[in-house]
């Protein structure tokens, strides 16, 4: 039926490629694309024979894009679907527009270079009118909507699972379970252990630069900011047990304050172990995390990326993951006129995942909703032109889709609430 153009072959992309060759009624064709061809061979040739997609690689540099019109020009695909690296969401979207073929990705843009003087102006602006200071946001790319509309092409935003699922939960829970919803508190728990002293689960550079920057949530109508990691809760996680989260800032929030109705409060945790935790403030504290270049020996060395070149590359760490991912929503509102809570979530175990697709639960996680956003948008289910968050569409088939491609969720009502 479909024929979609996947670029990056990292982590998240190789089980997103696993996930599109089990489903090769709906993926007929796909291209592989990236800026390392010869792991994108390699992807081919272990998948090859054991699917009925027919699958094509390419070398492409997706931050040209000349170079990416040039390559969707010749493949002529019926989607992209970006799972490089969120700095180059906008080159992919300007190359998509140029060609009229719509767009998925799983993260909002981020700016490679912040000290580029043209994107931190617009970025100070935002953070004095907006009140967050996180580098990413989706003014980017919700910039994007009318030309989008104008040439007919759908722009689906952040199909991961946070963002991705946790925002078609909202969706759903919005549709069956409340007339309207008050309070969202989204858990990321990942009770998982890879036997690294430290290692990132998925991109280190883009993971440590969330975690290591102020936290924020919404409440009552506006942002409130606080100092990276100085709001903490326990929670009991089923399949997990009883772990520490911290309060980050996340991208879904900016979504879903703007998405749904009467909403109060979102905020947004994450687990951590106190080792993790003491490793990256070290690593902070020697600048180790800075995106600013500094000069070593006469070259020119971003210090996070010299650190993502030490560290195991988050693609290795699936065979020696073992534990479970737990990760969902909280809502609170009232239905009926009556106060009502409930908890979705799905528990997702590493080493079925490993052995399923060779990766570890996070990249798992996150490739199943991005072939499953995919699968909508190409099927015509959620195809509407503009640009669009997953909590803007019809959430039924896409949880139907959950069940179904292995990421299975549960409802629980009146969950022991945080704090
Ligand atoms: P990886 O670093 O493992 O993979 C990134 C891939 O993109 C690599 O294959 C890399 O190529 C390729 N790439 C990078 N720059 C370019 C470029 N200029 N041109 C072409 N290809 C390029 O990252 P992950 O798989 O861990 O993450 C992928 C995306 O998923 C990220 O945007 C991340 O933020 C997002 N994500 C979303 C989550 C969610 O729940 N929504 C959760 C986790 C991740 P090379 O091999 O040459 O380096």
């Amino acid at each position: 039926m479909a024929r979609v153009l996947i670029i990056g072959c990292g982590g998240v992309a190789s089980v997103a490629i696993h996930k599109c060759c089990q489903n090769d009624e709906v993926f007929k064709e796909i291209m592989i694309a990236s800026r390392t061809v010869s792991k994108c061979d390699a992807l081919k040739d272990k998948l090859q024979g054991k699917t009925k997609t027919k699958i094509t690689t390419a070398r492409v540099d997706a931050d040209n894009v000349e170079e990416l019109i040039a390559l969707i020009r010749s493949y002529q695909p019926d989607a992209v679907l970006n799972l490089a690296l969120p700095y180059q969401d906008l080159t992919i979207m300007d190359a998509c527009l140029a060609c009229k073929v719509s767009y998925v990705d799983t993260a909002n843009y981020e700016a490679e270079d912040t000290d580029d003087p043209k994107w931190r102006e617009v970025y100070e602006k935002r953070c004095k009118e907006l009140g967050f200071s996180a580098y990413f946001d989706y003014s980017w790319q919700w910039a994007y909507m009318d030309r989008f509309r104008e040439a007919g092409i759908t722009g689906i935003l952040g199909t991961g699972f946070d963002p991705g699922v946790t925002s078609v939960y909202t969706a759903y829970a919005q549709k069956h379970y409340f007339d309207e919803i008050h309070t969202i508190d989204i858990l990321d728990c990942n009770g998982g252990d890879h036997g690294y002293p430290f290692a990132t689960n998925f991109n280190p550079e883009i993971n440590l630069r969330e975690v290591s920057a102020p936290g924020s949530y919404w409440e009552n109508g506006h942002w409130v900011e606080i100092p990276p990691m100085t709001i903490k809760r326990e929670y009991d996680f089923d399949q997990v047990g009883m772990k520490d989260m911290y309060l980050l800032h996340h991208e879904e929030i900016e979504a879903l304050a703007k998405n749904i109705p009467g909403v109060r409060r979102i905020r947004f945790f994450m687990t951590f172990g106190q080792s993790y935790l003491t490793h990256m403030k070290c690593l902070e504290n020697v600048g180790m995390l800075s995106t600013t270049p500094v000069d070593f020996n006469g070259q020119q060395i971003v210090p996070i990326q010299f650190l993502k070149a030490l560290l195991p590359d988050p693609a290795t760490l699936g065979p020696r993951t073992v534990g479970k991912t737990n990760i969902g929503c909280i809502f609170t509102g009232v239905k009926d006129g009556r106060k009502r809570s409930i908890y979705i979530y799905n528990v997702c175990d590493h080493q079925e995942c490993y052995r399923e697709v060779g990766s570890q639960a996070i990249s798992y996680t996150t490739g199943v909703p991005a072939m499953i956003g995919t699968m909508m948008l190409v099927n015509g289910l959620w195809s509407k032109p503009g640009v669009y968050t997953t909590d803007e569409f019809d959430p039924d088939p896409y949880m139907e889709a959950l069940n179904k491609w292995g990421l299975p969720w549960q409802v629980r009502e009146n969950p022991v609430l945080i704090d």
